[in-house]
C-alpha cells in the first residue's frame, strides 16, 4: 500500500485526520483511537469471564498461620489479630460454600476495629492483605459524603475494589474493604439530628447499604456519578467490610456506662478492677450508639474488637523487632550505599522517650529516627566513610535543635 493512502482498517480514516498508525504484519493499520477503544471492549469482555477463586480448600491459610504471619510485622494486639485472622478465615469458608440442602448459609460477619491513632490498625489491614488471595483495598472514611454534597459517593468504595480486581466484578464480589476512620462519620451526638448532617447519619446510611449485601451500582471511575455514566452492577453480598476508627473521647462513653453498671445490682466489674490505662477492652455496642454510629450500621459489624495502647515496651520493639521494623530499613538504605548504621541500645531507648515525650506514638518512631540520621544520609554517599555508629549524644545534638512541631506534622 502506497504511504500516502494510508487509512484506519477498522474506522477507515486516513493518516490526515487520526495522530498515528500501528501497523500489523499484513499492512493493515489500526489509529490510535481505535486502538484505545479495542482496549476497552478487551477490557470489558474479560471482566465478564471471571476467574476462579485462586486458591484450593487446602490452601486457605489456617487462623493460628495468619496470626503467626501478623506477629512477624504487628507488634502486640493479639485480640485484634485474632480477630481479623478467624474473620478472614471464615471469608474464605463462605466463599468455598457449597449450596447444599441443608439450608444453612454461613453469612458474614464483618468487623470494627477500635484503637487510638498510630497503633496499627492499618498496618494490620496492610499486612492482612499480603496474606490474602482475595481483592482487598483501604479507603478512608473522610472523603465520603452523601450523595450530592461535595465529596466521594459511598459507591465509590467500591470503584476501588473493582480496580484492584481489575475490574473483575465476581473477584470483587469476595474481596475484602477495610474502611478507615469509620468514626468521622459518626453523627454529632447520641440523638439523631433535626438539621441534615451532611458527614455523618447521611453516609451512614448509605454505608448500610453496601454493608446489608445489596446489588449497588458502582461507578466505574470512582468520584461522582454523572447521568450517562455506565454504571458496574456490585453484589455486596460476600464482600467482607472491616472498619477501622480510634473514636476519640470514646473511653468517656465507656466509663460512664461502666460507672452506672458498677453501682447497679449486677454489675460484672467493680470499680477497683477496672483498668483505667486502657478502657477500650471494655468497649461493647453501646458505647459506639453513644458515640455517634446508628444502630443499623452497629448490628451490621457484629464483630467488635480493640486495639491496645501501646507503651514503652511496645514502641522499643516496634523499632527493631518487625520484620519491616524502621531499624531495619534504615540499615538496608544504608547498606545500598555499603555504609554499616550501628544504633548504640541507648538511643534506641532515646527515640522511644521523645516519642512518649511529645505524645507521637508509633508514627513519631520513624520522623525521630529520620531527624537524627538527616545529616548523615545526605553527607555520606558522597564521602568516604563506612560506618555510621549512631551515639546517644550524637542523637541529643540532633533532637534538640529540631523544632518539634515539624516532627509532629510528620
Ligand atoms: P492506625 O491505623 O491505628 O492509626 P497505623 O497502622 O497507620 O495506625 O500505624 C502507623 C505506623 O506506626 C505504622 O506504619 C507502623 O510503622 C507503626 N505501628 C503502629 N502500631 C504498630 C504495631 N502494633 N506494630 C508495629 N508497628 C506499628
Amino acid at each position: 500500500m502506497a504511504k500516502n493512502s494510508k487509512h484506519c482498517s477498522f474506522c477507515g480514516r486516513p493518516e490526515s485526520q487520526v495522530d498515528f498508525f500501528i501497523m500489523g504484519q499484513d499492512g493493515s493499520h489500526i489509529c490510535n483511537e481505535c486502538a484505545i477503544q479495542a482496549a476497552e471492549i478487551v477490557k470489558e469482555n474479560t471482566s465478564l469471564r471471571s476467574k476462579p477463586l485462586a486458591i484450593q480448600k487446602d490452601q486457605v491459610p489456617k487462623p493460628v498461620e495468619i496470626k503467626e504471619y501478623l506477629d512477624q510485622y504487628v507488634i502486640g494486639q493479639n485480640e485484634a489479630k485474632k480477630f481479623l485472622s478467624v474473620a478472614v478465615y471464615n471469608h474464605y469458608k463462605r466463599l468455598m460454600q457449597e449450596k447444599q440442602n441443608d439450608e444453612v448459609e454461613i453469612e458474614k460477619s464483618n468487623i470494627i476495629m477500635v484503637g487510638y491513632t498510630g497503633t496499627g490498625k492499618t498496618l494490620l489491614a496492610r499486612t492482612i492483605a499480603k496474606k490474602l488471595h482475595v481483592p482487598f483495598t483501604i479507603v478512608d472514611a473522610t472523603v465520603l459524603t452523601e450523595a450530592g454534597y461535595v465529596g466521594e459517593d459511598i459507591e465509590s468504595i467500591l470503584t476501588r475494589l473493582l480496580q484492584v480486581a481489575d475490574y473483575d466484578v465476581k473477584a470483587a464480589e469476595r474481596g475484602i474493604v477495610f474502611i478507615d476512620e469509620i468514626d468521622k462519620i459518626a453523627r454529632k451526638g447520641d440523638n439523631p439530628s433535626i438539621t441534615r448532617d451532611v458527614s455523618g447519619e447521611g453516609v451512614q446510611q448509605g454505608l448500610l447499604k453496601l454493608l446489608e449485601g445489596a446489588v449497588v451500582n458502582v461507578p466505574p471511575q470512582g468520584g461522582r456519578k454523572h447521568p450517562d455514566q455506565k454504571m458496574i452492577a456490585v453484589n455486596t453480598q460476600n464482600i467482607l467490610f472491616v472498619c477501622g476508627g480510634a473514636f476519640d473521647g470514646i473511653e468517656k462513653k465507656i466509663a460512664s456506662r461502666l460507672n452506672t453498671r458498677v453501682v447497679g445490682y449486677n454489675a460484672a466489674l467493680s470499680i477497683d478492677q477496672i483498668d483505667k490505662n486502657n478502657m477500650l477492652q471494655y468497649i461493647a455496642p453501646q458505647d459506639l450508639k453513644s458515640f455517634g454510629l446508628i444502630p443499623e450500621i452497629i448490628g451490621r459489624l457484629p464483630i467488635l474488637t480493640y486495639l491496645e495502647p501501646l507503651d514503652r515496651i511496645a514502641l522499643r520493639k516496634i523499632l527493631t523487632e518487625p520484620k519491616n521494623s524502621i531499624v531495619k530499613q534504615y540499615t538496608k538504605l544504608f547498606k545500598m550505599d555499603q555504609i554499616d548504621l550501628v544504633f548504640d541500645e541507648e538511643v534506641l531507648d532515646y527515640i522511644v522517650d521523645k516519642a512518649i515525650e511529645f505524645k507521637l506514638g508509633a508514627r513519631g518512631l520513624r520522623s525521630i529516627t529520620e531527624t537524627i540520621i538527616m545529616d548523615k544520609m545526605y553527607e555520606m554517599p558522597s564521602n568516604h566513610e563506612k560506618i555510621l555508629q549512631v551515639t546517644l549524644e550524637y542523637a541529643q545534638s540532633k533532637i534538640e535543635k529540631t523544632n518539634i512541631n515539624r516532627l509532629k506534622i510528620a
